[in-house]
């Protein structure tokens, strides 16, 4: 190979021999000028690096010090470059076009600097902070003493859109960084100049991005120019101080997405829209299932009769499932001595999510943030033998925990709720058998409560530093083994995150999609060497000497609020027939039809259906709008023919009036519905 080429590896595996110092950009009009249209960034492996180190890459601007600093940090072997970076070795070259993630996050910030653009011509006196590209969108912190106002923001976006016409090339230069600093520092932009110092070391050159008049101090990449920022909105603004600090400067953060085209903007903004629509604190309060009030305090649930009938259903199939499993379902006090605490540890390491002691006569008490405690104590009220395992304790168990002010938010963070917790203590032998046991529950309450698809996260320790962790590394290799093998076993996929276990054990996380495709972290199982070490938990073995047994927490709604609230939010409010508080809602045309829609409710309720007959002197049709807007699945409606011949009219929920059918049709298909946990209606 001549010194004059590099030589480079496209994703086909083919190899390019070409000028050194070609730019993505040139690779790709030499392939095609469609492709070079079509291209937004390039991400680039030293060719090397061996194929089995992966493709760890430096996301473009995911986080501050990815948006200043020069380098790649080490074990990153690719990262994202504009097509105008010359290259002078030899890469694995990919060119990433529309609909790749990491190229919209380069869209995405490119988005930024047209909105920093904007705002300083129709600003000037805006001092600029940061602006990254985020999950949902991107952002810019800047300064300016007086509050934008929505029509500000309204001409911001109008003035992007004119620098988006003005296509101006994204043109990278490079300077000294004592050059920026005393330009940044002349200017007054106080933020660049805090970011230079703290992600540049003297004698480094920074590199700026230049777009007509406007220069920010960036690493990069950009997308080639600003006519490649088709599709963006500027949705908000809110106050943050500089550096979080509430003693410095108030800054404004001005809120943006941007997507590579309108249909994927608009799709976003529909899916915004239905996140709205599905909101459990708004649809907890439309259809009275719950509230949280000012006068008892925040984070606490009321919950009302319709969301109690829900729950009520929720505990019973649990607490039965439970049963038809093996546990022993247990009661225990929701406060207890301070000195139990202290020797859970929970004290210490859990205090300040705790609520403060209280004083009562004989000693200091504390409300209990878990169930654990107690249930050991029940463990230790008498002498356990290898027989007697495994022993598996359940409990829906209130908890009290100290969440900050301000950091609530409906049924998903509050301060008292209840655990669908349970504790297994069972034999090293057993331990593989009991994993796969909670991992075959969790799946059926997923599939019970209409949720298809989960993933699975297994938190390991860090073996480098057996130090951080309690119990012995024994311990933890035969636990981290066994909730693989287990995993393996039911050839469930999962994620394996080393370091993220807790310091006293590995667990499994299962998280489940909800119909928006979110994710709710719900199940856990748990593994822990602390606590039976600290209460000194013992069995007799086969062999007639005193072993510790192995401890497993486990919780499979998570909370029975928290799985509440995903449940609304998943059936936007329309329960399925078995989960619904109100099943069947009753409508007479007309008063001399009460009769027999209360003979109707009454076979109904004898069926065990839950009914509600709307007996007032209202128009038929209001009456019926207002069941719907209560998402009852079935709406009953009854006049002379129904009366006459034993039928009811059918309004099913989501699909409209279905005509007059025989009352025991009906009943039948109701019942079945409910018997079978239908997931249809
Ligand atoms: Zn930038
Ligand atoms: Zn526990």
């Amino acid at each position: 190979m001549s010194p004059d080429t590099i030589s480079i590896q496209l994703p086909d595996g083919s190899l390019r021999s070409v000028p050194r110092g070609s730019t993505p950009f040139d690779i790709a009009t030499g392939i095609s000028p469609r492709l070079a249209a079509a291209v937004v960034v390039a991400r680039i492996r030293p060719l090397e690096a061996s194929a089995a180190e992966g493709v760890a890459e430096t996301e473009a601007a995911a986080t501050e010090e990815a948006m200043y600093s020069g380098s790649v940090s080490s074990g990153q072997t690719a990262r994202i470059v504009d097509l105008s970076a010359p290259l002078h070795e030899d890469v694995a070259l990919e060119l990433l076009k529309e609909a790749d993630e990491a190229a919209l996050k380069v869209v995405r910030h490119s988005a930024a600097h047209v909105m920093a653009t904007a705002i300083l011509e129709l600003f000037p006196e805006t001092k600029l902070g940061h602006g990254p590209a985020t999950d949902s969108g991107f952002f810019y912190d800047v300064y300016r003493p007086t509050p934008f106002t929505e029509d500000d923001l309204t001409a911001i976006e109008r003035r992007m859109h004119e620098v988006v016409a003005r296509n101006e090339p994204f043109v990278r230069e490079v300077e000294s960084r004592e050059k920026g600093l005393e330009d940044y520092t002349r200017e007054g932009e106080f933020m660049k100049v805090h970011f230079i110092e703290r992600f540049t070391a003297p004698g480094d050159e920074i590199s700026l991005y230049r777009n007509g008049s406007f220069t920010d101090f960036c690493r990069g990449p950009h997308v080639p120019s600003t006519g490649r920022v088709k599709a963006f909105k500027v949705t908000s603004v809110a106050g943050a101080y500089w550096l979080g600090d509430e003693k410095n400067q108030q800054l404004q953060r001005i809120y943006g997405t941007a997507f590579f085209n309108a249909k994927d903007l608009d799709a976003h903004f529909k899916r915004l829209e239905e996140i709205k629509a599905r909101d459990h604190r708004v649809l907890g309060k439309q259809l009275d299932l719950f509230s949280i009030q000012e006068v008892a305090g925040a984070g606490l649930i009321f919950w009302h009769p319709k969301g109690g009938l829900v729950r009520k259903i929720m505990e019973d199939w649990m607490r039965d499932e439970c049963i038809r499993r093996g546990y022993d379902l247990v009661f225990t006090p929701h406060i207890m001595r301070r000195d139990l605490w202290k020797i859970s540890g929970h004290e210490g390491f859990y205090g300040e999510n705790m609520y403060p002691p209280m004083e009562l006569d004989d000693a200091e008490y504390r409300l209990k943030p878990m169930n654990c405690p107690g249930h050991i104590l029940i463990y230790k009220s008498s002498p356990r033998s290898y027989r007697d395992l495994p022993i598996r304790y359940a409990e829906l168990g209130n908890v009290y925990r100290y969440e900050r002010s301000g950091t609530m938010h409906g049924l998903l963070r509050v301060r008292g709720f209840t655990q669908d917790d349970a504790h297994v203590f069972c034999t090293p032998g057993q331990i593989e058998d009991e994993v796969i046991a909670c991992i075959e529950f969790a799946q059926s309450v997923l599939q019970t409560f209409g949720f298809s698809d989960f993933k699975v996260e297994l938190s390991t320790w860090d073996p480098a530093k057996p130090q951080d962790y309690t119990g012995s590394p024994e311990n933890w290799r035969l636990a981290i083994e066994s909730l693989k093998s287990a995993l393996n076993r039911k050839g469930i996929p999962y994620k394996e995150i080393p370091g993220e276990a807790a310091f006293y054990g590995p667990k499994i996380d299962v998280k489940l999609v909800d119909i928006l495709g979110r994710l709710w972290q719900l199940s856990t199982v748990q593994f822990d060497f602390n606590l039976p070490a600290r209460f000194e938990l013992e069995y007799t073995g086969e062999d007639g000497e005193k072993h510790s047994p192995v401890m497993v927490h486990r919780a499979l709604f998570g909370s029975v609020e928290r799985f509440f609230g995903v449940l609304i939010e998943h059936y936007a409010g329309a329960f399925p027939m078995w989960l619904a508080p109100v099943q069947v809602g009753i409508v007479p045309i007309s008063e001399k039809h009460l009769e027999y829609a209360a003979s109707v409710k009454a076979r109904l309720e004898a069926a065990g259906l839950r009914v509600d007959l709307d007996a007032r002197n209202e128009k038929m049709n209001a009456k019926i709008r207002e069941l719907t807007l209560h998402k009852i699945p079935f709406v009953l409606v009854v006049g002379d023919k129904e009366s006459a011949s034993e039928q009811v009219s059918v309004r099913t929920r989501g699909k409209g009036d279905e005509g007059s059918v025989p009352l025991v049709t009906f009943l039948d298909r109701a019942t079945a519905l409910v018997k079978d946990h239908a997931m249809a209606l």
